[in-house]
């Protein structure tokens, strides 16, 4: 199946490689991992090891100092090779807050460790359960005492925080009823979960439709160096909204890939399923939702890829980083839609993998951020519509 031309991609060789690698993870490993809800530890270490994980951290620290498009790729490339990168896919980007905000010693004292993957940064602590999508009305409070700030509030939907030896932590230093601006008086804290977990930390995981490892986190007089503040105080909104392009761009890439894995399930067995005495991919009503989907993801890999470019050469790409994540969500939802559909009933079946994709994808509607707010992001910021919330 033809998806995009393959000579000219600049990432073709580490599509290649990071093809090779997965193959080594093959469904049957995902399937009991799923059953049983447990972490791919050997997936991540196997991606680490090579060193997929730093490609977006400055060889200057360690890392491999790629592209943004070269993160995709690899992203891309492991969910359409049946995998799931949500296990490990906010490596890559959480570190960025330290790159972009964090003082010398702060990127001296994390960035080589995070690359060399003796150090996991892969929690983030934004979320919280009253709060929701209004991040700024979030309850979490570090207050300033002596050299530490003091930690209380909660968090959910914290993933991986069991399988992370730092976490990226939004709080308020500021009350809201005393900032002009509500944006204003948050702050960002890298928390090292190592020494605070049973020292005013507990983690409890959730469970959910899809293998995910997210959990709640609670914080109760929780206590973080001052040293551990990245950027300024008050300043944090800054330090997250600026993650937030890479990270949807990011996420959009793995959806594409989703996409491609599903339509290349749904054509293998729409051609190799013979119904009435003929392959079901005859009929138009077989055809035509894959191909739809098809073309929904194209689309979207286009978004994509101009959004990559913009952030490479330092445009703004906030719209096109919305648009591709909400394009390839909705494309990699159709294609699994599409599939489940084309294997009639063993789409339902554990062993085919379509319904397990089909429970991992969905959620890319709804996280990291969910299509309703990118519409009204894209009808305030880019055309110019009235702020509706
Ligand atoms: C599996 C999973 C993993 C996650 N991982 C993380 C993580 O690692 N770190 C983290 O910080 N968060 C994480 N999240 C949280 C995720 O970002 C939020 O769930 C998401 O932003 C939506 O917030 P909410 O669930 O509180 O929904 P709400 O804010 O309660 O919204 C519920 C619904 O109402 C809609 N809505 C709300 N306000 C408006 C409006 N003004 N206009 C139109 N529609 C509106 C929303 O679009 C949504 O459909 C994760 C969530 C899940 C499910």
């Amino acid at each position: 199946m033809q998806h995009a031309a393959a000579a000219a991609d600049p990432n073709a060789e580490i599509r290649e490689e990071v093809r090779k690698l997965c193959g080594r993870f093959p469904g049957e490993y995902w399937r009991k991992l799923d059953a049983e809800r447990r972490y791919p530890s050997d997936f991540v270490a196997a991606l680490t090891e090579a060193g997929y994980l730093s490609v977006l951290i400055p060889e200057e620290y360690g890392g491999s100092g790629l592209s943004l498009s070269s993160a995709a790729a690899i992203l891309e490339t492991i969910q359409e090779e049946g995998c799931n990168g949500a296990a490990c896919h906010a490596q890559m980007y959480i570190m960025g807050a330290i790159l972009r905000h964090g003082s010398p010693a702060q990127k001296q004292q994390y960035l080589p460790a995070i690359a060399s993957g003796a150090l996991r940064l892969q929690a983030f602590g934004v979320t919280e359960p009253t709060s929701g999508t209004d991040t700024t009305a979030l309850r979490t409070f570090a207050r300033r005492e002596g050299d530490e700030f003091v930690v209380n509030g909660q968090k959910i939907w914290t993933s991986r925080a069991e399988h992370s030896d730092l976490m990226l932590l939004l709080a308020r230093t500021t009350p809201r009823d005393q900032v002009t601006k509500k944006t204003e008086g948050l702050s960002v804290f890298i928390v090292d979960m190592r020494t605070a977990l049973g020292n005013g930390l507990t983690i409890r995981p959730i469970r959910t439709m899809m293998n995910h490892n997210s959990c709640e986190v609670f914080f109760d007089n929780m206590r973080v160096p001052a040293e551990n503040l990245i950027g300024k105080l008050d300043g944090g909104f800054r330090v997250i909204l600026d993650g937030m392009n890479a990270e949807r761009l990011l996420i959009a890439a793995e959806c594409v890939g989703d996409a491609k894995w599903f339509t290349r399930k749904s054509v293998g067995y729409a051609n190799d399923r013979h119904i009435f005495g003929r392959a079901i991919g005859q009929n138009q009503g077989i055809q035509f939702p894959i191909a739809r989907a098809y073309a929904q993801m194209r689309a979207a890999e286009l978004m994509v890829r101009e959004g990559c470019r913009k952030f490479e050469s330092g445009e703004n790409c906030g719209p096109e980083a919305n648009m591709a994540k909400m394009l390839a969500a909705e494309a990699s939802w159709a294609a699994a839609e599409a599939a489940v559909q084309t294997h009639g009933g063993f789409g339902f079946a554990e062993e085919y993998d379509i319904e397990r994709k089909f429970r991992e994808t969905r959620l890319y509607q709804v996280a990291p951020i969910s299509t309703n707010l990118i519409l009204s992001y894209l009808a305030e910021h880019v055309l110019g519509l009235p702020r509706s919330y």
